[in-house]
């Protein structure tokens, strides 16, 4: 079992409050989760500390990490809120909440809501720490995935894939991505997965191989070219991404040049043009290939310069080449600007966090900050310009047809903090204003249950018909066949269209 040591070892020159903060979260869930096992037979502790681990090992900081080692604590052991304030502050247990009110977001097995169900689960985390930590928890619980029933993995499965990787890949994170969705893929699409391990068998044994080969001599002719700082690697395409492209080919592995791909670090971005300089004089390039997302980022915020090239030994290959900047934030995305090393950070001046998206990052949480025991390495955003990628990534999605274009928007405008989600008994979730009651929640799924409405359930329990709405409710609309809206209800509806609708009914009635 990874231990307490094992995971501070992977910091960046930790504080002893750091430390001491680590172990002393170590030890609490390891006393809380005593006796607790996993499916796979492991201790449950092995979950949260390699759930640690992982962040440690992104680079995150003390606090991230200690809210990862006690993320479980809340739900599942008896341990409350209130000793987690007393014994690591409001900031700690603010993380952990969150992370604990993630879990209500579940994903029920339709397809139509999958957008909505993304912007709960993002609206739920407010702080973007909450949404790293979930999506490592995710992560752990998928590579552990074949000790849980088959139900269960097929649920938690398509889960990953609908809320989880499109949200990974919206915050750019690349790597952890990947990650789930490989993970995913075999549970979910059996038999595409098996259609595509059979395409690739050709090539996939030898590609290791392959690859290493092609970028040792790709590592010479760089060196001898003159290029001096670099570092090179590779990496196999991923299978549902491969999936997805395969299918649009229709399976022509041949169409799809980027199934082995050779990587180019550099310090910097004249070093990127030199090396591709290099690259097309080395080896022929094809045709129309070449892709310069340094120049034009993608939306995610994504910088690399792409080419495909064929090698003396024909291969065809794609190379990949960035800063060392840019591939950190490939890989890691939004969490690659959570640098906690800055002891000085000027918390009154906000950070681009909360510039971009002012309602999921609360204020108060970097005002908590200044009041928590000051040696304890900061792992909220360094003060720093705002990324180039986060700025243009409005102005990127208007010329995108894609329905992220709302996603964004959304994050650039108050919306999460103006909308409630809540969900019908089948799981289909609908999208209300704040403040909404069950008479809103009636006339949003169809008149004819609002006009008749008699009675309304929220969690399983019975609630007056203009009680407010809160994420993540489940609600259950009675009717009967003689009700009537009433004048009353016209005070509990928030909806211009309930509204209307109850005006129209309570004019018909007055008609009659
Ligand atoms: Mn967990």
């Amino acid at each position: 079992m990874v231990t307490a040591t094992e995971i501070i070892g992977h910091l960046n020159n930790p504080t002893e409050a750091d430390k001491k903060i680590i172990e002393k979260a170590y030890q609490m869930a390891e006393r809380a989760h005593e006796g607790h096992k996993r499916y796979s037979g492991d201790p449950y502790m092995s979950h949260v500390a390699s759930v640690a681990l992982r962040l440690a090992d992104m680079g995150m900081g003390p606090r991230t990490i200690t809210a990862g080692l006690l993320h479980d604590t809340i739900e599942d052991t008896e341990v409350t809120d209130e000793q987690i304030r007393e014994e690591f502050g409001d900031e700690i247990l603010f993380l952990v909440e969150g992370v604990t009110k993630l879990s209500s977001v579940r994903y029920y097995g339709t397809d139509r809501h999958n957008e909505s169900l993304r912007k709960l689960f993002v609206a739920t985390s407010q702080d973007i720490r909450v949404l790293i930590i979930k999506l490592v928890d995710r992560l752990h619980n998928m590579q552990t995935l074949q000790y849980v029933s088959e139900e269960k993995q097929l649920r938690i499965a398509r889960e990953t894939l609908e809320i989880y990787v499109p949200v990974a890949h919206r915050l750019g994170m690349g790597r952890i991505r990947k990650e789930l969705e490989d993970l995913a893929f075999p549970y979910v699409y059996p038999e595409e997965y098996e259609r595509v391990q059979e395409t690739i068998r050709r090539v996939v044994g030898k590609a290791d191989e392959v690859l290493e080969k092609e970028r040792k001599s790709l590592q010479k002719e760089l060196a001898d070219a003159g290029l001096r700082d670099f570092q090179t690697s590779y990496r196999v395409k991923g299978m549902y991404s491969l999936y997805h492209k395969l299918k649009r080919k229709e399976w022509n592995l041949d169409l799809i040049y980027d199934l082995l791909a050779l990587r180019v670090v550099v310090p910097n971005v004249e070093e990127c043009y030199r090396a591709l300089g290099i690259i097309h004089k080395i080896w022929r390039p094809l045709p129309g290939r070449m892709k310069d997302y340094i120049a034009f980022p993608k939306p995610n915020g994504y910088q690399s310069i792409h080419t495909t090239v064929t090698t003396p030994a024909e291969n065809i290959l794609e190379v990949q080449i960035r800063t060392q900047t840019m591939h950190h934030e490939a890989e890691y995305g939004v969490a690659s600007h959570l640098i906690y090393k800055s002891k000085d950070t000027d918390l009154a001046g906000g950070s681009w966090f909360s510039k971009m998206a002012p309602s999921l990052f609360r204020p108060f949480i970097w005002r908590e900050q200044k009041r928590q025991e000051t040696e304890i390495s900061k792992d909220t955003p360094h003060r720093e310009k705002i990324p180039a990628w986060i700025s243009q990534i409005g102005e990127m999605y208007t010329h995108e047809k894609s329905s992220s274009q709302e996603f964004v928007d959304d994050m650039r405008t108050d919306f999460f903090h103006d909308r409630i989600f809540v969900f019908t008994p089948n799981g289909d979730v609908v999208d209300l204003p704040r403040g909404a009651s069950p008479i809103d929640f009636a006339y949003a799924i169809h008149s004819e249950i609002g006009d008749k409405m008699s009675g309304a359930k929220v969690n399983q329990k019975l609630v007056s018909l203009d009680s407010e709405l809160h994420n993540g409710d489940i609600v259950e609309i009675e009717t009967r066949k003689g009700a009537k809206p009433t004048q009353k209800w016209l005070d509990g509806a928030k909806t211009s269209l309930a509204k209307r609708r109850i005006r129209s009914a309570l004019e018909r009635a007055a008609e009659a």
